[in-house]
């Protein structure tokens, strides 16, 4: 069989995981991606990388070394305040050599993927309208494209359902705040009572990440300081005391167990896929997603068969980790949890397990 023509819609980073493992095997592959350069946009805070996931992606791709060398092992320091007193009510130090899910800055990661690939593989300000605007040229149509993806409506009516969940994003420059910078540590902090949850992210060269998070319609106005009255003052410094401004990053889901009946000539990945609430998990399974598609399609002599085999993988994977994230969301919610982090983390232990 020639080679198969594959197009990839949107070079996040599972579509760039898959890109990668491709060429590297000699596939023809072709990213469309609509932002304009891969410098136009912040690519946002930290992503821990997960042993069975983020990493094993990385090793397929033959990055693991390059990630090794930019990666902030100490970014896995986790701490936990009471909302109110502002006391450490749980304290994790990552374990020496362990380097479970060391933390990179999703910049970073990106940056890794886009210099291992071919010079123009990636058309740059391209948006993709619908998966039918590829199917001519290309023997495959991969939608990486995201939560608003443009080519889930070939293969499925489901749409993002808004949780009502707002987080608010700002940040801080450590330098200029050095108490609060104290206060966050290496890693991460939060605070949570119910729905309210404070957390800030100690991201690469002193930025400190941080995100509010509450109950509101997607595009409020929220006066923070009064939504967190009566929280620490230490935490509430974090909203006091930010350099940045204050942006809207409301919270979709797509229903738990999303599927579609195969159709040939187009799949999806990552959160274009199974997308869930933020809880550590959606770059790692997006990379897992794009290496296992690239190397079904590297193993398989029939393009179809690889992809149906791809779809019998991923698709019971997500439906398990978007169930565990349910089952965490509604123990977040309960009062009594104020120990964001440890839930975190023991949601992306049972992942890894599944
Ligand atoms: C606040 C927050 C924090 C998070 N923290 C973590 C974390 O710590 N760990 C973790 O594992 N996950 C985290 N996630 C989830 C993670 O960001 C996503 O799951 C992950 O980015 C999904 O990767 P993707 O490649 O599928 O999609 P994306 O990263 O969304 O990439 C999609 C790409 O497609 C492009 N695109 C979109 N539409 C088109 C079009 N029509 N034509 C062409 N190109 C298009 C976009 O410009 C983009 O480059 C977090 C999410 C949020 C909101």
């Amino acid at each position: 069989m020639t080679s198969p023509n594959i197009a990839i819609v949107g070079a996040g980073i599972g579509g760039l995981a898959c890109a990668r493992t491709l060429q590297q095997h000699g596939r023809s592959v072709t990213v469309f991606e609509r932002e304009a350069s891969p410098r136009s946009r912040w690519q946002g805070g930290m992503l821990d990388l997960h042993v069975d996931t983020g990493q094993a992606a990385l090793r397929a791709a033959n990055l693991f070394e390059e990630f090794s060398a930019v990666a902030r092992p100490e970014g896995q320091e986790m701490r936990g305040l009471d909302p109110y007193t502002g006391a450490l009510i749980h304290h994790e130090l990552p374990v020496e050599g362990a380097g479970n899910a060391p933390e990179i800055d999703r910049g970073q990661l990106r940056d890794l993927f886009l210099d291992a690939l071919a010079p123009d593989t990636i058309r740059w300000g391209h948006p993709v309208t619908s998966a039918d605007a590829l199917t001519e040229d290309f023997d495959l149509v991969i939608g990486a494209d995201g939560t608003w993806s443009r080519i889930r409506p070939a293969l499925s009516t489901a749409t993002p359902i808004y949780t009502g969940d707002l987080l608010v994003e700002t940040f801080l420059d450590a330098d200029r705040h050095p108490e609060v910078a104290l206060m966050v540590g290496n890693g991460t902090l939060a605070a949570k009572s119910g729905r309210l949850m404070l957390s800030a992210q100690r991201n690469s060269r002193g930025h400190i990440r941080v995100y509010a998070g509450l109950p509101a319609p997607a595009d409020s106005r929220v006066d923070l300081l009064e939504v967190f009255e009566g929280w620490h003052d230490g935490l509430l410094d974090l909203i006091r005391q930010a350099d940045g401004d204050f942006v809207n990053r409301p919270l979709y889901v797509l229903p738990v167990g999303h599927r579609w009946d195969h159709v040939p000539g187009v799949t999806l990945l990552g959160d274009a896929a199974h997308l869930m609430p933020p809880y550590g998990i959606g770059a790692n399974l997006a990379m897992l997603d794009g290496t296992d598609l690239a190397t079904a399609i590297i193993s398989h002599d029939d393009l179809d068969a690889a992809v149906r085999s791809y779809e019998n993988l991923m698709l019971p994977r997500a439906r398990a980790a978007a169930e565990a994230c349910a089952e965490l969301t509604a123990t977040l919610v309960a009062d009594t949890v104020v120990d964001v982090e440890s839930a975190r983390h023991h949601l992306n232990d049972r992942i890894q397990r599944a």
